[in-house]
């Protein structure tokens, strides 16, 4: 008679992962992927309080673990920090830390408000120090740890009217490698995933506005300007994005550190 897997079987059981963002998008598609894998989750992000709570038990009853939210605003430190301290005292660890909350603006650059740069780069970017600063030492005294980082195709390339969000994922891409060095042999792994284009309520809110600042219609935004520099002519898919984060916290990734993984379509190849 076939064995049903219990969740101790699984290569996470046992982990606990924070996910930031991940109310919505890739960040929600990363925390299934892990909590797949067995791991425990605790979610973060905006949204409606019973659309959370429905995500949060959701979880908890597809993948018989458990998990925990925090609504903690990724534009304030010491909210960082509290959700950092939360996950360990909830779950009694943090070994994997996903950084993947972010927004986008899209302005020419004269244009671009003070407050969206700001903002972008508090979310984006900032976000990211904290909760990694908050996060190591646990990592570094448990000697195993994974740090995720969701950047961007645009954490290697530009394109315009992204001022904010391009410096930001570049910043990301370099506070990736800087903290992969300092924790190389502590059994913490660092790493970027830098999607192309993927179809998500970020990508369709950014819609309107590039219609605006190219004086496109929403098909050519669409083919020529989203899918435009994506050379498959395809949508990576939030799943593809999970798998991925499931595939660096495994041990078969554990030489894997300092990487920035494009998944992309061919983008930053031309
Ligand atoms: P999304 O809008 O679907 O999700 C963004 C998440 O961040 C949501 O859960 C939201 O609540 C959360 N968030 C926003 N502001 C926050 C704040 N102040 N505090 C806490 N949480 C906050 O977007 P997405 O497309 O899933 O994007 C997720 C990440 O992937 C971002 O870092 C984005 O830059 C990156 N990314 C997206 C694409 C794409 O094509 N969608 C491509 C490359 C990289």
């Amino acid at each position: 008679m076939p064995q049903t897997a219990s969740p101790e079987d699984k290569s996470l059981s046992g982990r606990v992962a924070l996910i930031t963002g991940s109310t919505s998008g890739i960040g929600l598609a990363i925390a299934r992927a892990l909590a797949a894998e067995g791991a425990n989750v605790v979610i973060n992000g905006l949204g409606d309080a019973a659309a959370i709570e429905k995500e949060r038990a959701g979880l908890e009853a597809e993948f018989k673990v458990r998990a925990a939210y925090s609504p903690a605003d990724m534009t304030k430190p010491a909210e960082i920090a509290d959700m950092v301290a939360f996950a360990q005292k909830t779950f009694g660890s943090v070994d994997i830390l996903v950084n993947n909350a972010g927004i986008q603006h899209v302005s020419p650059v004269e244009d671009f408000p003070p407050e969206k740069w700001d903002q972008i780069i508090a979310i984006n970017l900032s976000s990211a120090f904290h909760a990694i600063r908050a996060a190591v030492p646990g990592m570094k005294s448990r000697k195993w740890g994974r740090i995720i980082n969701t950047a961007s195709a645009h954490s290697l390339v530009a394109s315009p009217f992204k001022s904010a969000y391009v410096a930001a994922k570049h910043g990301i891409a370099g506070l990736t490698k800087t903290v992969a060095l300092e924790l190389a042999t502590h059994g913490v792994t660092v790493n970027a995933i830098s999607p192309g284009y993927v179809w998500t309520p970020l990508v369709e809110r950014q819609i309107p506005d590039t219609m605006k600042a190219r004086g496109l219609t929403r098909e050519q935004v669409i083919n020529d300007v989203l899918l435009g520099g994506q050379p498959t002519k395809q949508f990576v898919t939030v799943e593809q994005v999970g798998a991925m984060a499931a595939f660096l916290c495994s041990e078969a990734a554990s030489q894997i550190t300092g990487a920035n993984m494009q998944i992309d379509g061919g983008w930053v190849a031309q």
